[in-house]
C-alpha cells in the first residue's frame, strides 16, 4: 500500500487502489479488449446489429456498455429480465445481454477485467467496516465530473466507512455555483444530501476565485449587463488563422499586463485549433510546454499506415501511391528526391493500376512503358528514365501491398500488412535517421516517431486480444480490412512529447488540470460545436428505464442534473468543465469562428449577457492591425499591405501605427521584396485592363536595342526565320500568349487523359482528312463519283493517321481511342460519301497540305513598317478549269464566328490566297472553311473583305486610299507593338489559350478603381 500521509494526494482512484489492491487479472480497454468483444460476436452472433457488430465503431460502442454495466453494477441476467419485461420491443436489449454474457466469459477466461467493475468490488469491501490495512485518521479528496455511478456508490460507502470507524473524511467539491453548469456533480451532491449525517464526513464545495467567478456564479440569475467585467474578451473571427492570431495577442496582452507564462493555457475542442494556435505561438516565439494529442490519421505514419492498407483493394490510385513513393518514413521503396512521381503518373496518363490495364500488366507498367518509349522516340531520354525509374519504384511498391491477401481472417491481414511496410522499412525508418538540428524539424520527427509507436501499440494490443480470445478475427477481404483498420485505428491519440519548460499549455479542455490560470484563452467555441456531443450509446432511452425498472435503482443514467439543467452527461461535463475553467481564469479570451448562423455556445452567450460583454467581430480585418499583431509573420504582411496596396482598393481602415512605422523600415529587404511583388501583381492588372502600357513583369521586353533585336530574330518575320499564321493568332488574341509561345518557345502542360481533348480530336481528324485527300490524289480518284469509290479509302487513311498521332501525342485509354477512330471514320465516310468533300463548284483536289513561303512576303510600304515573311502549309488546293479554290479545315468553327475573326484572329484564309496568288494559281480564287464537327462549307465572306484586289493589296497607294479590309495593313499594324518588344496581358479570350493553366493573370481584372 502507498505510504502517504492522512492528507496526502488522495484522489479517488488512489483510494479505491488502496482498498482493493490490483488483483492478478489485467485490466483490458481499446483494441486489446475489442479482440475478444469480437468473439463473443462471433459466438452469439450479429442479431439485430447486423453486419456492422463486426466493427470497430460497434466494438468501441460495446465496449462503453460494458464500462456502463460495470459502473452500475448491472449483470447480463439483470438485462436479459429488463428485456423481457419490454416484451417484443426488448430483442435488441436481449441480444446485448446475451452479448455481454459471452463477453464476460471471454474475459474471465482470458483473465482480464474492466477497470470500472473495481469501483463495485472496492465498494463492497467498504460496506464491510474500514479496511484494517488501510492507516488512515483522516482523508482529503477533491472529486471531479465525469463521476459515474460506480464512483458515487464508493465515495458513499467510504464515507459510512470512515464515519463508521471514527475516521474524519473531508470531500471538496469544485463548483461554479450555476445549477445548470453544475448539473455533473448532482449525483455526488444528491448522495451525501439525501444519505443520513455522517458524523466526521464533510461535503466541502468550493467555488472558483477568478474574476468571473460571480459572473458565472450567477449565470442563471443576474441581469443583462449587470456584472460588467474587464477580464474577458471575446471574438469572432473570419477563419482559423485569424482566430489563433487574436487570441495570441491576447495572450501577449495578458503577459504584458504581469501574467506568468507557465500559468497560461490554451483549451481547444479539436486538432486544427490546436495546430493553428501551435503555428500562430511559434511565430509570436511564444514556447509551448503540454500539446493536445492529435489522432494518429492526421499523421504522415497514421496516413501512410491507413493508405498502404487499402492501397491493393482501391486498386492503386496514382496520388496515393506517388504520395507513397516520396514518404522519408518508407526508405525501402522511396523514390530520388528530384523524381517527382505525380506530374509524370499525370503526363502518362496513369489513373490507377486498373484503368488502362492490358493483360496481366496494370496500367503502371502499360502507360509508364509506352510513355517511356514515345518519350526515346522523341528523343527525350530524360523523360523516358524518370519514367522507367517510376515504374521501378511503383511496382515495388505494389509488389509488397499485394501481400495483403485478397481474402483472410482480420489477425492474418493485419499481419500482412505489418510485414509489408516492415520489408518497406517503415518500422525503423525514424531510428536510422540522424537526429535533425532544426527544432521544428526535430519536433515534427519525434511527432512521427510518437505515431509509428501507437501503431506498434495497435498491433500488440490487438494480436494479444486475438490470442487471448483464441480466435484470429473475423474473415474479411482487403476492403473490408482497409475500413476496418480507419475505424479502428484513425483517431487513435498520439500523445506528443512535452515542450519547453515554463512554456504555455495547449490542451483539449479536458485536460486543464483546475489549477488556477493567470490567462486562459479558448479557441472555436460556438453553439454548433460546444458542449460535445458523446457518441451514439447502445442502450436507448427506454432501455435504460426498463434497466432501472429491474434495479429499482438509477444504475446506467443517460441523464444528469434536474429541471432545466438536465442534459446528458457528456454535455454537462463539458459546460462544467468550461464554467469552472472560466471562473478560475484571472483573463479569459474566448474566439469562435465565424459560420453562418453560428452563435456562441451556451455558457458563453450567457457570460456575454450578464457581463456585457459584445463580440468583437473581426470579419472586416482578415489581417491584424500592427499593434494586435501576436508575431512578426502577422506584423510584416500588416506592414506589406499598409506600405503597397492602393487606397482606393482598401477593404479595412488604415492602420496609423503601421503606416508611421513603415518610415522607420525604408530600405529592409523583405519590405522592399513585398512592394515589388505588390507592384508587379498591379503592373500585370492594370496591363491586362487596357490602364498602363506594359512594363517589366506585365509583357515589355527591353527598351534595351540588343535585347529588343533578339526579341524581334525570335519572334520571325524575317526570311531566315519566318512567320506562321498560327503566330499571328497567338499574337492577336493576347499579345503576351503570343511572347510565351513564339518568343519563349513554352509548350502548354502536357496531360495524358482517358481520351482526346477538343484539340487532340480536332488534330486527329485532321490528320485522317489530309490522309484521305493524299490517298485519293495518289490513286488518281479525286475526279471520282463518291459512290464509286473504294470501301477501304476512309478506313486505311483512319489507321494511318492513328499510327501517326499515337508516335507523337498521348491517346488515352485503348478503348476511347479506337472509339475515336471509329467517330473519324464515321465522319469521313459521310462527308466522302455526301459530296460535302467537294465544296467548289467545278473544282476538285488538286493538292493536299503544300508548303508555301518562306519567301510568301508582304513587303513594307508604309513608313515604320518592315518586311513580314510567312511560311505555312496550305490544307488543301482545288482546281478546275473555273479557277483555284483554298480549304482551311476546322474542328471546331462556327459560321458567324468564323467570318468576324478574319483578320482579327484569324489569318489563315487571307494567307492561303496570299500564296495562291503568288503561286501563280489561276484565278478567280475561293476560300473556304470545311467544319469538320458540321460537315458544313463556311465559304470567305467577300461582304467582310471585299474586292479580293484591294484585300491582298501590299502596295502604299492601294493600302493608302482604300477603307477596305487589307491583309498587309492588318498584320503591319498586329506587328507593331512587338516589334517594339511590347506584349502586353490583354487577352481576347483565355478560354481557348493553351497556356490558360499555368497563366497568372488569365481572366482576372483589375478592380474598379484599380488606377491606384
Ligand atoms: S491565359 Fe489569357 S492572359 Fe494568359 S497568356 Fe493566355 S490569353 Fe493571355
Amino acid at each position: 500500500m502507498e505510504r502517504l500521509g492522512d492528507h496526502d494526494g488522495w484522489t479517488l482512484e488512489r483510494l479505491r487502489d488502496a482498498v482493493v489492491p490490483p488483483t492478478r487479472l489485467r485490466t483490458c480497454s481499446g483494441p486489446a479488449l475489442h479482440g475478444l468483444l469480437a468473439a463473443a460476436v462471433e459466438d452469439v452472433g450479429p442479431g439485430p446489429f447486423g453486419s456492422q457488430a463486426r466493427s470497430p465503431t460497434f466494438l468501441q460502442a460495446l465496449e462503453g456498455v460494458l464500462e456502463e454495466l460495470a459502473h452500475g453494477s448491472v449483470s447480463a441476467p439483470a438485462l436479459e429480465e429488463a428485456a423481457a419485461r419490454l416484451g417484443s420491443t426488448g430483442a435488441r436489449l436481449g441480444h446485448l445481454a446475451r452479448l455481454i454474457d459471452a463477453a464476460t466469459t471471454h474475459m474471465d477466461r482470458a483473465g482480464v477485467e474492466l477497470a470500472p467493475s473495481r469501483w463495485v468490488t472496492a465498494s463492497s469491501v467498504l460496506a464491510r467496516g474500514w479496511p484494517a490495512h488501510l492507516l488512515l485518521q483522516q482523508v482529503e479528496l477533491t472529486v471531479a465530473p465525469p463521476l459515474s455511478p460506480g464512483m458515487v456508490g464508493f465515495l458513499s460507502a467510504l464515507a459510512r466507512a470512515a464515519s463508521s470507524s471514527g475516521r474524519a473524511l473531508a470531500v471538496r467539491v469544485p463548483l461554479t455555483g450555476d445549477a445548470h453548469t453544475d448539473a455533473a456533480l448532482e449525483p455526488v451532491l444528491q448522495a451525501f444530501e439525501a444519505g443520513p449525517d455522517l458524523p466526521g464526513v464533510e461535503l466541502l464545495p468550493e467555488l472558483a476565485e477568478g474574476p468571473l467567478s460571480e459572473p458565472v456564479r450567477r449565470l442563471g440569475v443576474a441581469a443583462p449587463g449587470s456584472l460588467p467585467t474587464d477580464a474577458l474578451e471575446a471574438v469572432v473571427a473570419p477563419g482559423p488563422r485569424r482566430e489563433a492570431a487574436a487570441l495570441v495577442d491576447a495572450l501577449r496582452r495578458a503577459l504584458d499586463a504581469g501574467a506568468s507564462l507557465d500559468r497560461c493555457a490554451f483549451a481547444v475542442l479539436g486538432t486544427p485549433q490546436a495546430a493553428e494556435l501551435e503555428r500562430a505561438l511559434e511565430d509570436a516565439g511564444v514556447p509551448v510546454r503540454r500539446r493536445a494529442p492529435v489522432p494518429l490519421g492526421t499523421t504522415v505514419a497514421g496516413r501512410l499506415g491507413l493508405l498502404w492498407a487499402g492501397l491493393a483493394a482501391r486498386r492503386a490510385p496514382a496520388e496515393d501511391l506517388a504520395w507513397l513513393l516520396r514518404q522519408r518514413l518508407l526508405p525501402r521503396i522511396r523514390v530520388d528526391a528530384r523524381l517527382d512521381p505525380l506530374p509524370l503518373l499525370r503526363r502518362a496518363g496513369v489513373r490507377d493500376a486498373a484503368l488502362g490495364a492490358e493483360g496481366r500488366s496494370n496500367a503502371y507498367q502499360v502507360r509508364l512503358g509506352v510513355f517511356a518509349a514515345r518519350s526515346r522516340e522523341a528523343g527525350d531520354a530524360r523523360d523516358g528514365d524518370a519514367a522507367e525509374r517510376l515504374l521501378g519504384a511503383a511496382t515495388g511498391l505494389l509488389d509488397l501491398a499485394e501481400r495483403i491477401p485478397r481474402r483472410g481472417r482480420l489477425a492474418d491481414l493485419l499481419e500482412a500488412w505489418r510485414a509489408g511496410l516492415d520489408a518497406a522499412g517503415f518500422w525503423t525508418a525514424l531510428e536510422e535517421e540522424e537526429l535533425e538540428s532544426d527544432p521544428r524539424a526535430r519536433r515534427a520527427s519525434a511527432r512521427e516517431a510518437a505515431a509509428v509507436e501507437v501503431w506498434r501499440a495497435f498491433v500488440r494490443d490487438a494480436r494479444a486480444g486475438w490470442k487471448a480470445s483464441r480466435s484470429p478475427g473475423p474473415e474479411m477481404d482487403r476492403a473490408a480490412f482497409a475500413r476496418w483498420l480507419i475505424d479502428a485505428a484513425a483517431t487513435l491519440p498520439v500523445e506528443l512529447a512535452p515542450g519547453a519548460p515554463g512554456g504555455i499549455d495547449v490542451l483539449p479542455l479536458e485536460s486543464l488540470d483546475g489549477r488556477p490560470l493567470d490567462f486562459l484563452g479558448v479557441a472555436g467555441v460556438d453553439a454548433a460545436s460546444f458542449p460535445r456531443r458523446a457518441p451514439a450509446s447502445l442502450l436507448g432511452d427506454e432501455e435504460r428505464q426498463a434497466i432501472h425498472g429491474v434495479l429499482g435503482r438509477a444504475a446506467v443514467p443517460a441523464l444528469v442534473g434536474s429541471g432545466d439543467a438536465r442534459s446528458p452527461l457528456a454535455e454537462a461535463v463539458d459546460r462544467w468543465r468550461l464554467g469552472r475553467a472560466l471562473a478560475s481564469a484571472g483573463r479569459i479570451a474566448i474566439s469562435r469562428r465565424r459560420s453562418a448562423g453560428g452563435a456562441p455556445a451556451d455558457v458563453v452567450q450567457r457570460l456575454l449577457g450578464v457581463t456585457g460583454v459584445q463580440e468583437r467581430d473581426l470579419s472586416s480585418q482578415p489581417i491584424p492591425t500592427l499593434a494586435e499583431a501576436p508575431g512578426p509573420a502577422w506584423a510584416r504582411v500588416r506592414l506589406a499591405l499598409e506600405g503597397t496596396v492602393a487606397p482606393d482598393l482598401r477593404s479595412d481602415a488604415a492602420d496609423p501605427v503601421a503606416a508611421a512605422a513603415l518610415e522607420h523600415l525604408a530600405g529592409t529587404a523583405w519590405l522592399e521584396d513585398a512592394r515589388t511583388l505588390a507592384g508587379v501583381e498591379a503592373e500585370r492588372l492594370q496591363t491586362a485592363a487596357g490602364l498602363r502600357a506594359p512594363g517589366a513583369y506585365s509583357g515589355r521586353l527591353g527598351p534595351a536595342e540588343d535585347l529588343v533585336a533578339a526579341v524581334n530574330g525570335r519572334l520571325g518575320g524575317s526570311p531566315e526565320g519566318p512567320l506562321s499564321s498560327t503566330s499571328l493568332t497567338a499574337l492577336a488574341n493576347c499579345p503576351f500568349q503570343g511572347l510565351s509561345r513564339k518568343v519563349l518557345g513554352l509548350e502548354p502542360p502536357e496531360d495524358g487523359a482517358e481520351e482526346l481533348d477538343a484539340r487532340g480530336r480536332g488534330q486527329f481528324l485532321h490528320e485522317a482528312l489530309e490522309q484521305l485527300v493524299k490517298r485519293l490524289l495518289a490513286l488518281g480518284l479525286a475526279g471520282a463519283d463518291p459512290a464509286t469509290l473504294p470501301a477501304d479509302l476512309v478506313p486505311q487513311a483512319v489507321q494511318t493517321a492513328a499510327r501517326e498521332h499515337a508516335r507523337c501525342a498521348p491517346t488515352g485509354h485503348p478503348r476511347l481511342w479506337a472509339l475515336a477512330q471509329t467517330r473519324a471514320r464515321t465522319t469521313l465516310e459521310r462527308l466522302l460519301r455526301s459530296g460535302r468533300l467537294y465544296p467548289f463548284a467545278g473544282l476538285r483536289p488538286a493538292a493536299a497540305e503544300e508548303r508555301f513561303g518562306p519567301d510568301l512576303e508582304l513587303p513594307a510600304a508604309l513608313p515604320g513598317e518592315r518586311p513580314v515573311y510567312f511560311r505555312g502549309t496550305l490544307d488543301r488546293v482545288d482546281r478546275g478549269p473555273s479557277g483555284t479554290g483554298v480549304l482551311d479545315y476546322k474542328s471546331s468553327k462556327r459560321r458567324e464566328r468564323a467570318r468576324a475573326e478574319v483578320l482579327v484572329t484569324d489569318f489563315q484564309l487571307p494567307l492561303y490566297l496570299l500564296a495562291l496568288r503568288g503561286r501563280g494559281e489561276r484565278p478567280p480564287f475561293q476560300a473556304g472553311w470545311l467544319s469538320l464537327r458540321t460537315l458544313e462549307f463556311l465559304p470567305l465572306d467577300p461582304d467582310r473583305t471585299g474586292p479580293l484586289e484591294s484585300f491582298l493589296a501590299t502596295d502604299a497607294a492601294t493600302r493608302s486610299s482604300t477603307s477596305a479590309p487589307n491583309l498587309a495593313t492588318a498584320v503591319h499594324a498586329l506587328l507593331a507593338e512587338p516589334r517594339q518588344g511590347l506584349f502586353p496581358v490583354r487577352p481576347r479570350e483565355c478560354g481557348f489559350c493553351p497556356l490558360g493553366s499555368v497563366c497568372r493573370i488569365s481572366e482576372r481584372r483589375a478592380p474598379q478603381g484599380g488606377e491606384g
